[in-house]
């Protein structure tokens, strides 16, 4: 028998919501400010049926191809699937139309795209501006100093709404030593909110994974996208 068959989606979803209420409760902020993102990918449609019926509402995945598989199996579902990996600039037409919110932003020229194909389609579409926060070679993302500039720019693309941003800080086994990304992240949306760019928004922050969104949660997070303390570690 595969080893996931042991895994009981519903108790681990059910387990990560309570954990995340009582992260949020004891950071001093409101009920219900930190949104639980599913992270699905690899995972099957009969898994994320089982975590939507135990109260996911948002899905993670991180390829188009995939995702768009998924979502016409899961039609009947009530929820929405946010991209969460870099998005390709053949892929735009079809990303505009099965995501809810694309979280990676980071290519002004993907932008463009981006915008022509939701004009197309007469759809505004939240994104979120990817920063890389470790300034990590192998990482996707605006670096700190450029993120004016891109949010700047980008908030002239009018079918796109600048919600927030997205982070993958450098990985840790102790959660303490990502706290200060996080919170970089977080001063971070706080300068770029007071440009008051217009059509940008810094409501949304989505960092923080399974092994250390209760300090996301802590530093500010919004969003966070979790997936082997839900589905299991993917093979
Ligand atoms: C896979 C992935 C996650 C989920 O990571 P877990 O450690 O399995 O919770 C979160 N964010 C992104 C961008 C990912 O690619």
């Amino acid at each position: 028998m595969p080893l996931e068959a042991s895994i009981d989606i519903g108790s681990n979803v059910r387990a990560v919501l309570e954990s995340i209420e009582q992260a949020t409760l004891r950071a001093g902020r409101p009920p219900n400010s930190v949104r639980l993102v599913a992270v699905s990918k690899t995972v099957g449609v009969e898994a994320i049926q089982q975590a939507v019926a135990a109260g996911v509402t948002d899905l993670g995945e991180n390829r188009v191809q995939e995702a768009l598989a998924k979502t016409s199996q899961l039609a009947g579902e009530a929820v929405a699937v946010h991209l969460i990996g870099p998005l390709q600039k053949n892929k735009v037409n079809r990303a505009v139309q099965i995501f809810a919110s694309i979280e990676t932003l980071d290519d002004l020229e993907l932008a463009a795209k981006l915008d022509r194909a939701c004009e197309r389609l007469g759809k505004q579409m939240p994104v979120l501006v990817q920063v890389n926060v470790g300034q990590e070679h192998t990482k996707s993302g605006i670096v700190a100093d450029q993120a004016k500039e891109f949010v700047h720019q980008a908030a002239a693309f009018r079918h796109l709404s600048i919600r927030g941003l997205m982070a993958i800080p450098p990985y840790s086994e102790d959660p303490e030593d990502i706290r200060p990304y996080f919170s970089q992240v977080r001063r971070l949306a706080g300068h770029l909110a007071e440009q008051r760019f217009d059509n940008v928004s810094m409501t949304e922050l989505s960092m923080g994974m399974s092994h250390d969104f209760v300090v996301a949660i802590e530093e500010g997070a919004t969003r966070v996208r979790i997936g082997t303390a839900i589905f299991g570690s993917r093979v």
